[in-house]
């Protein structure tokens, strides 16, 4: 399916010997296109390109195959439907080569979604990815909101961050209130917007202070409350817990919205 180095390179004999001398190289679980299903960019097409490995566990996690870093990953051509399975690390130009085929392959793609995982945990790849490159679409940082000091590290190179402020009472992680407040402090450089995943056990007390840190520190940024929905597919809070976790967020903070996640509705990636 992808023509030329981009495959030989990432399947090639010489790998072990490409490892050695390259500067950076980044563990990666997919890359696809789809419809942008979440937060203030919902109904683009984007171009998402999932990191593998992330810091938390959190109980309602959708994507537990990007968890852990592995020796290989997926690759979903938009123009076949077909899947090449290819090998891990890669390299920059790797990922670029890659980002630009997708492109001539759909060039109605909007944006690169930058997902994972948390992307963040491989700032120096990233940065190398984003910063000083030759990359032809605007990019969006989808990260957990815990790693302020990583952030700094690429904010150059990212147009738009969607960031999640984390609940104890769902995710079972530990607060990181202190972490989203940082993280926000300097996300909303950029056009940036904050997610809250809630279920019916989220404790209300715990939105109205999400919400009230985002009202301190960035009263124009909109907070979206999302819909957990289960591995069957499930959504884990009915019409009434939604509306009085949104009354909860609306004592805080001006800019509220409830919002499900559309591709999940819609039946795609
Ligand atoms: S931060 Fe995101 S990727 Fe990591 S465990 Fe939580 S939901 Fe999953």
């Amino acid at each position: 399916m992808f023509s030329g180095n981009v495959s030989r390179s990432l399947a090639g004999p010489d790998r072990s010997a490409t490892e050695k001398f390259a500067p950076m190289s980044g563990y990666l679980s997919e890359i696809f296109v789809s419809f942008q299903g979440e937060g203030a960019q919902v109904g683009e097409r984007h171009l998402f390109v999932r990191f593998a490995g992330c810091n938390l566990r959190c109980r309602y996690c959708d994507t537990p195959y990007s968890l852990d870093r592995h020796p290989t990953w997926q690759a979903h051509d938009p123009a076949t439907g077909k899947t090449s399975t290819l090998a891990n690390p890669v390299s920059p130009e790797e990922l670029l080569r890659l980002v630009a085929h997708f492109q001539n392959q759909d060039p109605s793609i909007q944006m690169m979604a930058v997902t994972g995982g948390e992307p963040l945990l491989q700032a120096k790849f990233l940065r190398e990815v984003l910063i000083g490159r030759e990359l032809d679409l605007p990019v969006l940082l989808e990260t957990n909101g815990v790693l302020p000091q990583q952030l700094v590290a690429i904010l150059p190179g990212v147009h738009v961050i969607s960031m999640d402020i984390k609940l104890p009472s769902n995710s079972g992680e530990r607060p990181f209130w202190d972490e989203h407040r940082a993280f926000l402090e300097i996300a909303k450089s950029r056009k940036c917007y904050v997610k809250v995943l809630v279920d019916r056990t989220t404790d209300p007390g715990e939105v109205e202070h999400a919400a009230r840190i985002v009202s301190q520190v960035a009263p124009e940024v909109l907070l979206f409350l999302q819909p957990i929905v289960d591995a069957q597919g499930h959504v884990c809070a009915d019409g009434e817990t939604l509306v009085t976790l949104f009354l909860a967020a609306r004592r805080q903070h001006e800019h509220v919205r409830v919002l499900p996640q559309v591709h999940k509705l819609l039946g795609i990636p």
